[in-house]
């Protein structure tokens, strides 16, 4: 399990992924464990950029269009913002999966001081501050030491369920 790659097309943290990350370790926050357990998802990803694609992820609209288009990354499109970008259906994912804010930062961030600073700045940023374990999107509490991880990012660590009703 080495060929993982944790840039996206649309800005996302591969590298903070539930879904990704429980794969890899085994260990799901509630994300994760909704995913499975509930949905019925099976837990395998090797990133956004890899042919080894979570089933959900698969089919993403921002995806899909920047692999047909042959663009590094949505912004990198000469339409973006289009109206994939700007559709109320993207407005409306965005509130439910709080976690999605943090690709309007990243975005941003990948053109100011490139993808590989990016990527490097990212793996720090989402380990625990005290025993640098790797945490993800919804994890409240450090899988290792404890640590209290609910108010580390700039986020509600909630995510409304019903964003996924009848997809499965
Ligand atoms: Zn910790």
């Amino acid at each position: 399990m080495s060929n993982f790659n944790y840039d996206s097309y649309c800005g996302i943290y591969c590298g903070a992924c539930s879904i990704l990350r429980a794969y890899q370790t085994g260990i799901k926050d509630k994300f994760a464990s909704f995913m499975s357990d509930e949905m019925g998802f099976e837990l395998r990803c090797h990133g956004c950029k890899t042919d080894t694609v979570f089933e959900n992820c698969a089919n993403c609209k921002a995806r899909n269009c920047s692999i047909n288009k042959k663009v590094e990354r949505c912004i990198d499109c000469s339409n973006f913002p289009c109206d994939i970008v700007n559709s109320d259906e993207l407005k409306n994912i965005l509130d439910k999966l709080p976690h999605l804010k943090t690709i309007l930062n990243n975005i941003g961030t990948i053109k100011n001081i490139g993808v590989n600073k990016w990527l490097e700045d990212q793996d720090k940023k989402w380990k625990c501050p005290d025993c640098q374990t790797n945490f993800t999107w919804y994890t409240t509490k450090c899988s290792k030491c404890g640590k209290d991880l609910e108010k580390i990012m700039d986020y509600e660590k909630t995510f409304d369920k019903s964003i996924f009703e009848g997809i499965k």
